[in-house]
């Protein structure tokens, strides 16, 4: 029998490995911020001083960005709850500040236009903005649709922590996972903003039954004003332009229903 010739073992040492310079440091943010933060991305002094005043007046944390680069930088930064976000920047447009940051971190965004016809054709776009206001807008108007905006995202948190997962709604080819926020057309899925979600799901509940504008928005929107029908044909549009056009009939005069041809 021959002996083991391994020669005799090297110490297994270990390593020294040194400690205590790699801990990683919690964010000092704190969590459950009672307040808002509102990001607002605005070239015109005058606007964005007069809406950051406003909003500090609400008891909300404020920050304001000059363009459109160093708007995307501070949303991915802040994490704010809500952005207003002016579509007319130097450097990047709104639109393109809208596809960057809901391609990074999705959070709602509320868009100022110059004009009517301008939130028209942004909207055609589909960009993903939450609600849409056109210059000149009262403070008071920007303070109740952003309010509206955080109870949205409010309720939408809770039906998402709630321990009763609410089951999926399913017609034609389309599936709504509420639980985890999805949407499914034909297997394939389709993303939506917070509030198309929102909209989606209330039509959906309710197929082949005519919705009215005034019940979509005091519903999905949380306030009522003939101002907002616009809101509501915007975001209809933009639904009809991710999920396809065959979905959701309008009944002129009146509203809308879900109601799939297939
Ligand atoms: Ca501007």
């Amino acid at each position: 029998m021959a002996p083991s010739t391994l020669p005799p073992g090297q110490p297994v040492g270990r390593p020294n490995v040194p400690a205590g310079n790699v801990v990683g440091r919690p964010s000092p943010r704190p969590t459950g911020e009672p307040n808002a933060t509102v990001l607002v991305v605005e070239d015109e002094p005058a606007i964005a001083t007069a809406i950051a005043q406003r909003l500090t007046a609400e008891g909300w944390r404020v920050e304001v960005a000059r363009d459109g680069l160093s708007g995307v930088d501070a949303a991915l930064r802040l994490r704010p709850d809500v952005v207003v976000l002016d579509v007319m920047l130097p450097g990047i447009d709104g639109l393109e500040v809208t596809r960057r940051i809901q391609a990074e971190h999705p959070m709602p965004i509320l868009m100022l236009t110059a004009r009517d016809d301008e939130t028209d054709m942004i909207i055609g776009l589909g960009v993903g903005a939450d609600d849409y206001m056109t210059k000149p807008f009262s403070m008071r108007e920007l303070v109740a649709r952003l309010k509206a905006l955080l109870r949205r995202v409010d309720r939408a948190a809770q039906v998402a922590s709630s321990p009763v997962a609410q089951p999926p709604i399913e017609v034609g080819d389309v599936t709504i996972d509420q639980a985890q926020r999805r949407v499914y057309r034909a297997g394939d899925e389709v993303h939506l903003t917070p509030t198309e979600f929102e909209l989606l799901v209330m039509l959906a509940s309710s197929p082949k039954t005519v919705l009215t504008r005034e019940k979509l928005l005091a519903e999905v929107w949380d306030w009522a004003d003939a101002s907002g029908t616009r809101t509501v044909d915007s975001h209809i549009k933009a639904l009809r332009r991710k999920l396809g056009a065959d979905l959701i009939r309008t009944v002129h005069g009146v509203g809308y229903a879900f109601e799939p041809t297939a």
